[in-house]
């Protein structure tokens, strides 16, 4: 991405929305305080030794520190058995200290990603992911919600994009994103057709979006001359790639620079979806925390 593009109003700031977001948060946290009452409390499941991921919690524990909630790292060797990844999950059930808990994915091939997650106790599914939360929110339900889909919604939401009556086109099917995004679209009555691997003239679809988001696992796949203008574009893809240089540059799904000539409003990779995930974690976690001290 370059600068001009940077600075551009319609590249939308995700960064900066996940910082106001966690700034309103600390407010919140520091009154429940205030009030005598507990910290909020997130536990972390991370299992193995993958950089990615330790990466990635790193950041979301850093990012309780922020808003006051208190966080616990469960850290598991890579070789640990279902019976004691289970077992490290009752015990968190069980713990008061505790309102969110959330297994860092992917696992270990050796373990059962379903099987763990159905262990949960679904009031403290920060992730959303639990089949009781995603069941709720097929039926429309309140609810713990996937992170990356509600920090899409929250985007779309804070940069005033009409929703309802908007046609909506979602690339991918995925449990974590795709169908949680095409069912919240819904909700806010959007039109949403849903496309994936067997669709057969992507461009196309792609052609009569009002509203794009992409999560398709493929970089730079979706191509500027696909997108209609004027449209709105959520990149949810991450890509990095170690150039020669050893520099590392990172991107998304969406051929970034031409397509923001066309849409009236776009997502940068980084700094557009990534850091509302994160910060929808910690709102999942308040909003676990309200529910079970009786304040919501
Ligand atoms: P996933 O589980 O691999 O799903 C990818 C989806 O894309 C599948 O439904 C697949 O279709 C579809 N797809 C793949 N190739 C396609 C093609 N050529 N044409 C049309 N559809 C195609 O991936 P995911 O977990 O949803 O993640 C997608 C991307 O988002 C990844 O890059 C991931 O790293 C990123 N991500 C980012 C965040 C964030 O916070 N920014 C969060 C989560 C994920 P089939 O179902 O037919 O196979």
């Amino acid at each position: 991405m370059t600068n001009t593009a940077q600075t551009q109003s319609h590249i939308i700031d995700g960064k900066m929305l996940a910082e106001k977001i966690k700034g309103d948060l600390k407010i919140e946290v520091d009154a429940f305080i205030a009030k005598g009452l507990r910290q909020p409390g997130l536990a972390v499941v991370l299992v193995g030794e993958d950089p990615a991921s330790h990466l990635y919690v790193k950041n979301k524990i850093n990012s309780c520190k922020k808003v006051g909630i208190h966080s616990v790292l469960k850290q598991l060797d890579k070789d640990v058995s279902m019976e004691e990844v289970k077992d490290c999950l009752r015990k968190l059930n069980e713990d008061e200290a505790i309102d969110g808990i959330l297994v860092q994915l992917p696992l270990p091939k050796h373990l059962n990603e379903e099987e763990i997650l159905d262990i949960m106790d679904p009031s403290k599914d920060a992730d959303g992911l639990h089949p009781y939360n995603l069941g709720s929110l097929v039926q429309g339900k309140p609810g713990l919600r996937p992170c990356t889909p509600l920090g899409i919604i929250s985007l779309l939401e804070h940069y005033k994009v009409e929703l309802s009556g908007a046609q909506a086109v979602v690339i991918g099917r995925s449990k974590l994103v795709g169908k949680p995004i095409a069912l919240l679209l819904m909700e806010k009555n959007a039109t949403v057709k849903v496309c994936h691997s067997r669709t057969k003239d992507l461009a196309d679809e792609v052609r009569k979006a009002d509203i794009l988001v992409v999560a398709m696992g493929k970089g730079k796949f979706v191509k500027a001359d696909w997108i209609k203008k004027g449209a709105v574009v959520i990149d949810v893809g991450i890509h990095h790639e170690r150039k020669a240089d050893g520099m590392s540059l990172i991107y998304g799904d969406v051929d970034f620079e031409p397509s923001a000539k066309v849409a009236s409003l776009i997502t940068p990779v980084p700094g557009g979806v990534g850091p509302m995930t994160v910060t929808q974690l910690l709102c999942n976690t308040i909003y676990a925390y309200k529910k079970r001290m009786g304040l919501n």
